[in-house]
């Protein structure tokens, strides 16, 4: 694959923040003409950002995907998330060679990089590692599907030789990537999600396998060594597998420290973030850092100043001895899952949960429920569903709104209880997205917060 945009048509596909980035990104690199692509319109989209594209020298073609101009150009970008289109298909039969945003970006950096996806722990694992790699005073860029795309790197120090460029990719970024290589691949993990778009858990497995795609036996292939599925997967790629975890990994537990295959000890008293699942993400980001060259003192300073994502079990407040915690990312049934493994053993925990049902079963949270919970309180379009489910396992009290949740939540925990919001489900039948299920929740906690608190009797 040619690995230039000089003189070329590009056509970008899809305006987000990935697809802007991407079109600034090839008219500096000497694009010929630049044209952004979008089904929406100039009024869905905002006039002022299609002005300010325009503004830059990108030629906006709006309100729906023209073939002509895609098998009229050098090559197409496409955005993440774009669905699957004819106009696209027609480009890719003519021989244009199609790619997603992080290919092209990739093109133009030469920094090493760390990649990271899965199905649950991608930002964690980023954001940490980052953290760790920043630490060792190389330059760094953290972002990807988390935060800054992934063209907005080029031209920072970070994507100089020398620099490392820590990134997210989702299956739908390392879907249509060709060259991208990982100096050190991490697959953290594959459970069901996104089968609206995949139709089976093979071909949205196959997506993520990309990771390790134009990898060499100079590269790494990180993968959790209690799952052989991810070894196996890693296995089928060309660099050198390191696993993390079990008795055996190259970075596992020992006692109440983590350690490393070089000798060195993290006691887990270092973390801030908790749960056995951030155990597992942290042995996930020292290893991949350590393999990247990150000196011990580094990575132990990187470990102990990162305080966590927001949104993924965010400690928000302690009320009347009762412990208040975040974890509105749990948007499927794995997530929410390793949330209440999260939860100290011997604490009782009142779960939130509900939102937009995502087909699967409810079946995994029982064995945590009935061994942790104090009560389920629901809220949202799952209800029925998930009272069906569980209610034979802890009582369960229904709520109009997040905040009639968290009241009720309150009145149902008990002084040394966990409130913890953990939905299993999307947010998107209440909520723009996760972020502001969480804030709201948040908000409603705090404004809760000494107020008086009347204990439901749950017996009945
Ligand atoms: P992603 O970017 O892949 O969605 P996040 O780091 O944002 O991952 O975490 C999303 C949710 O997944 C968290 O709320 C947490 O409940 C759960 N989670 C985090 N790490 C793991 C892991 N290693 N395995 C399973 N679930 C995890």
């Amino acid at each position: 694959m040619d690995r230039s945009v000089e003189g070329k048509r590009v056509t970008i596909v899809g305006f987000g923040r990935s697809g802007a980035a991407a079109a600034k990104l090839a008219l500096a690199k000497g694009a010929r003409e630049v044209i952004m692509q979008d089904k929406r319109d100039a009024v869905e989209l905002g006039d002022d950002k299609v002005l300010e594209l325009a503004r830059a020298g990108i030629r906006p073609e709006l309100g729906g995907h023209r073939v002509q101009t895609l098998v009229d150009s050098d090559v197409v970008v496409l955005s993440p998330g774009v669905p699957k289109l004819e106009a696209v298909d027609a480009a890719e039969k003519k021989g244009i060679p199609v790619v997603s945003e992080v290919e092209l970006a990739s093109w133009f950096i030469r920094g090493e990089f760390i990649g990271i996806t899965g199905t649950n722990g991608k930002s964690t694992v980023t954001a940490l590692t980052g953290e760790i790699v920043k630490a060792s005073g190389v330059p760094t860029f953290t972002g990807g599907n988390l935060g800054v795309p992934l063209s907005e790197a080029v031209g920072t120090p970070a994507a100089d030789e020398g620099g490392a460029i820590v990134v997210e990719l989702s299956s739908y970024q390392l879907e249509r990537t060709y060259t991208l290589r990982m100096r050190v691949a991490v697959l953290l993990n594959v459970t069901p999600d996104h089968l609206d778009r995949y139709g089976t858990l093979p071909a949205y497995a196959a997506a993520k396998q990309r990771i390790f795609l134009s990898q060499t036996s100079k590269d790494f292939a990180v993968v959790p060594a209690f799952d052989p599925l991810m070894v196996a997967m890693a296995a089928a790629g060309g660099g050198v597998v390191q696993t993390y975890g079990g008795p055996n990994g190259d970075v596992r537990v020992d006692g109440d420290a983590i350690v490393d295959r070089w000798g060195a000890r993290y006691p887990r008293s270092l973390l801030k973030i908790r749960g056995t699942h951030n155990v597992e993400n942290a042995m996930a980001s020292i290893l991949a850092a350590r393999l990247l060259g990150v000196q011990e003192g580094a990575t132990r300073d990187g470990l102990s100043s990162f305080d966590g994502l927001p949104h993924r079990m965010q400690f928000v407040a302690d009320d009347d001895g009762i412990a208040y915690f975040n974890d509105s990312k749990a948007t499927n049934v794995a997530a929410s899952v390793k949330a209440l493994e999260g939860v100290d053993d011997g604490r009782r925990v009142v779960l939130i949960a509900g939102g937009r049902d995502k087909g699967g079963s409810y079946g995994p949270m029982r064995p945590l429920l009935e061994k942790k919970g104090r009560a389920l309180v629901l809220v949202g379009e799952a209800t029925e569903l998930m009272k069906a489910q569980l209610e034979d396992l802890v009582p369960v009290r229904q709520a109009d709104d997040m905040f009639d949740a968290v009241r009720i939540a309150r009145s149902c925990a008990r002084k040394g209880d966990v409130v913890l919001l953990a939905p299993a489900c999307s947010s998107l039948d209440m909520f723009e997205n996760y972020e502001e299920r969480g804030r709201v929740f948040s908000a409603a906690v705090k404004a809760l917060a000494g107020t008086s608190r009347q204990e439901e009797d749950l017996s009945s």
